[in-house]
């Protein structure tokens, strides 16, 4: 302890970006977890996915992102959403990439642009779905919020989400494991624009020092897309540098923080 895990969000096409953010963590023996869109994700991107995987089988792991990453009411999912119509949506991106992945599958889901619902988790539970991705923030303010919705078997509180990091969502039998600091500083121009400002490594040494107060399992979020030039791909390789110097610091993937940390991991994982 502590624990990191590094996800790599809008997984679609093969392209360089993809490739050099997935060796920046491999060369330094870091797994990276690929989140991937069901609906947009090319045979070619699959081909490639499925060789670093066998490849390198525990630094490498592909779990779902939504369905199509359309943006419709407030996200993806959520919002206004129906039940049914969120569950056709997860079914079948879960079918899809069941049948492209095989085994490198890991029944693993978040959600594209963040936001659900309870519809959404309740879709997701009835799925089969073991983990899910949400967001965890430390601040007070919002670690009260959690205690009171904990208190409450509440998913929310007014328009916030409350985190079950390390704990079950309330009503399913889904395990959360939250992400907590991103790479990303500004997103600049619309969804699918591969322009943002970084935080500098230093930004991001200081925005996980205070996580490390409060949880033992701390995310780190990639978004590949926006790593185009070398010095936004040092600053992984930085950032990966930095956690090392951590005293007991480790690198696991999701599925290996699922069983260290579940005190009861749910059969048939793998279905
Ligand atoms: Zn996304």
């Amino acid at each position: 302890m502590p624990i990191f895990y590094f996800r790599n969000d809008d997984v679609n096409v093969l392209d360089e970006e993809l490739i050099n953010v997935t060796r920046r963590c491999t060369d330094e023996g870091v797994p990276i977890t690929h989140t991937v869109e069901p609906a947009n994700v090319t045979d070619e991107c699959i081909d490639w996915l499925i060789a670093e995987k066998s490849k390198n089988p525990r630094l490498v792991e592909l779990m779902q992102h939504g369905y199509d990453h359309v943006e419709r009411d407030v996200g993806e999912f959520g919002g206004n959403r129906s039940y049914e119509d969120q569950f056709a949506d997860l079914s079948t991106g879960k079918r899809i990439l069941q049948e492209k992945l095989g085994d490198a599958y890991l029944p693993c889901l978040n959600f594209p642009f963040g936001p659900y619902n309870k519809n959404s988790m309740r879709a997701a539970d009835d799925l089969g779905f073991r983990i899910i991705c949400s967001h965890y923030n430390h601040r007070l303010s919002r670690r009260i919020m959690y205690a009171v919705g904990h208190a409450l078997n509440l998913g929310q509180i007014l328009d916030k989400h409350v985190s079950y990091h390390l704990g079950t969502y309330p009503r399913t039998g889904m395990y959360c494991i939250d992400m907590a600091v991103s790479f990303i500083d500004k997103y600049i121009g619309e969804h699918g624009s591969n322009t943002c400002e970084f935080h500098s490594a230093e930004k991001m040494a200081e925005n996980i020092t205070p996580f490390l107060n409060f949880t033992p399992v701390i995310g780190v979020l990639l978004h590949h897309r926006f790593h185009h030039t070398e010095e936004s791909l040092d600053l992984i390789t930085k950032t990966i540098r930095h956690i090392k110097t951590i005293p007991g610091a480790e690198f696991l993937n999701i599925e290996e923080i699922y069983n260290r940390t579940c005190p009861d991991p749910g059969k048939g994982f793998r279905e």
